[in-house]
């Protein structure tokens, strides 16, 4: 998988970020080039915030026929459910506690803004089913010293979503945050496991990519020397016909 980090902005401050803030937004011809370079067909749009590239939809035209994941924090995917829903094969989405006013003091925002992220996961859900669409929703949930108690009742709470989701369970890395998964909790998930066909799957290591393209990349050449051998497609650089405007 490769990641390519579209902006190094965000609209959320969460407590445990490790994002090195400024103002990158990914250029979209140096996107265009490693579309038209690679020869694998898996990457991930992350961020900062993905969503707040003024060119998303056109950059998910772009990797066209891509098995294309989304990490998001959700509150700006009104507008482009259906795009989203037609081009991606995942979306990611972090909860971080059971209310919602304890996901809010986490993220450096408003209860409202985070009331407007779930009802954005309930239009996704809706407009996937709607078009037959085989995209998932993976529900995040980092566990850490602080909501581990909660943690199974976070899983309950979005059971609604039913067979088009999947709860992805991992720990928070962050020295003040961490914990391990006790084993009583651990014994439960695996008792509610496919409960409704949602699937709750643990991912202590999280993902990690082969390359990461990062937002203050200012030209091609400044990847290329990091695109291992085996991700380049032989046929390079040929952009198709028809291709989005710069
Ligand atoms: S949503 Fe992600 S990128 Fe944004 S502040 Fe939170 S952890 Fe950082």
């Amino acid at each position: 998988m490769i990641a390519i980090e579209l902006t190094d902005m965000c609209n959320h401050i969460c407590r445990w970020c490790t994002l090195n803030r400024r103002s990158n937004i990914l250029r979209l011809d140096i996107i265009k080039k490693v579309a038209y370079t690679l020869n694998r067909r898996e990457i991930v749009f992350t961020g900062g915030e993905p969503l707040i590239h003024p060119r998303f939809t056109d950059i998910l035209n772009i990797f066209d026929g891509f098995n294309i994941g989304l990490e998001t924090n959700g509150e700006l995917l009104s507008g482009k459910f259906m795009q989203i829903a037609d081009k991606c094969s995942w979306v990611k989405i972090p909860i971080e506690y059971l209310f919602v006013s304890d996901i809010a003091r986490v993220r450096g925002c408003t209860s409202e803004r985070i009331v407007r992220t779930f009802t954005n996961i309930k239009f996704l859900r809706d407009t996937i089913r709607n078009r037959r669409s085989p995209c998932k929703i993976i529900l995040s949930i980092k566990y850490h010293k602080f909501n581990i108690d909660e943690l199974i009742d976070i899983i309950d709470s979005w059971f609604f979503l039913g067979k088009i989701a999947v709860a992805e369970i991992s720990p928070v890395r962050h020295p003040r945050f961490h914990c391990d998964l006790p084993e009583n909790v651990r014994d439960k998930l695996i008792e509610k496991n496919y409960y409704n066909g949602f699937i709750i799957k643990e991912n202590p290591g999280g993902d990690i990519p082969i390359l990461r393209v990062p937002a203050t990349c200012k030209g091609y050449e400044e990847i290329q020397c990091l695109l291992p051998r085996s991700i380049i497609s032989q046929k390079t650089t040929k952009e198709p016909s028809g291709s989005i405007p710069v």
